[in-house]
């Protein structure tokens, strides 16, 4: 495989549109190459017949189709998971999971090789930063979900991007991605299907507000206090929790969306009924809801998830006092170590 090489899946189809003008072919053929890619998940160029041969020769001499070989596939034991570990051109390996819940599908993917932002919880964090991952990369990923969906005639409707790394330190790349996910003639992502998960990137979070960008936005939240963030999500110490508060404050009046904060539930460290009503104080006037989500255990961390009862008073506390939405996530999946980059590591 070479990387050099044009990947059509990092191309939206008006670039595809002005790519076959200046070869001079017809645009039917854009038509029939989107379709190719992104209905019919063909994984390859002798997948796609009715291209005609020269279309297919200047295509395979000039551009390469990114499809993610599978280097291993689990399944959690519940069946609501499905986890698989791809393989890039450069031979790193990235994760991208299948959820199925209350009979929707959704993928997790991922925005870069490892993540730069180090929180101490996560397997990811643990491994350090290697790169950003490409739009062809990103939106690989969704496809690779959407071929095996295929054959049994489902079709993805949600994607997050909560996989490895951290969506707004490779926000160009993400946008472009977004924008093909969203492609009307291909895989038609409305702006409520696609969830970009931040740990507080400030900067990324109002350049989100400025551009109105078409995604539901989730802040990972995890304590209310400066100081316990900060020991938990070291990247606070750049953007403080006030500042993120102000962004989010920002975001929400710009755009007229809720933010969803999520909160990883952490046993005798943020799960009091003291860390509930700080969380409500915090969020207060803000459209928001919280999800909480017991503590996936990794190797580099002594934290062990709260107890189901915790997690039932913190979200008493947020209805009851606060009148604050919030779900507590079942942590499926854990058989297969499915919290992020734990395949990876291992
Ligand atoms: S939780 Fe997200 S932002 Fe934090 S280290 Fe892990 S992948 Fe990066």
């Amino acid at each position: 495989m070479h990387a050099a090489l044009l990947d059509l899946y990092a191309l939206t189809r008006p670039e595809l549109t002005a790519l076959f003008a200046r070869w001079e072919f017809s645009p039917v053929h854009v038509a029939r190459l989107w379709n190719y890619l992104y209905w019919e998940c063909a994984d390859s160029l002798s997948a796609m017949p009715k291209l005609p041969a020269k279309v297919r020769r200047r295509l395979a001499a000039e551009t390469r189709l990114g499809v993610l070989p599978t280097a291993l596939e689990t399944d959690s034991s519940d069946g609501f998971t499905r986890k698989y570990l791809l393989t890039l051109a450069d031979r790193a390996n990235i994760e991208t999971v299948l959820m199925r819940f209350t009979g929707r599908v959704t993928a997790c993917i991922s925005s870069q090789v490892g993540c730069a932002m180090g929180c101490v919880f996560c397997a990811t964090g643990q491994m350090g930063y290697t790169r950003h991952l490409t739009p062809g990369e990103i939106v690989a990923q969704a496809m690779h979900v959407q071929r095996t969906l295929r054959p049994h005639r489902q079709r993805l409707r949600n994607v997050v991007l909560m996989g490895m790394g951290e969506p707004l330190h490779n926000y160009e790349a993400v946008m472009q991605a977004v924008d093909i996910l969203r492609d009307t003639n291909g895989l038609a992502l409305g702006a409520e299907r696609i969830t970009l998960s931040t740990v507080g990137v400030v900067p990324g979070i109002l350049r989100l507000a400025r551009e109105k960008r078409p995604v539901h936005l989730a802040v990972s939240l995890h304590a209310a206090t400066q100081a316990a963030r900060a020991a938990l999500v070291p990247v606070a110490q750049k953007w403080p929790l006030d500042e993120l508060i102000g962004a989010c404050r920002t975001y929400s009046q710009t755009t007229g969306r809720r933010i969803f904060y999520e909160w990883a539930l952490i046993e005798g460290k943020n799960d009091s009924a003291a860390d509930a009503r700080a969380v409500g104080r915090l969020l207060h006037g803000l459209p928001a809801q919280v999800n909480l989500i017991p503590l996936n255990p990794t190797a580099g961390y002594a934290g062990v998830p709260s107890r189901s009862e915790a997690a039932k008073r913190f979200q008493h506390i947020l209805a009851e006092e606060f009148k604050l939405p919030s779900t507590v996530r079942q942590r499926r999946g854990l058989d297969i170590a499915a919290g992020c980059g734990q395949l990876a590591v291992r």
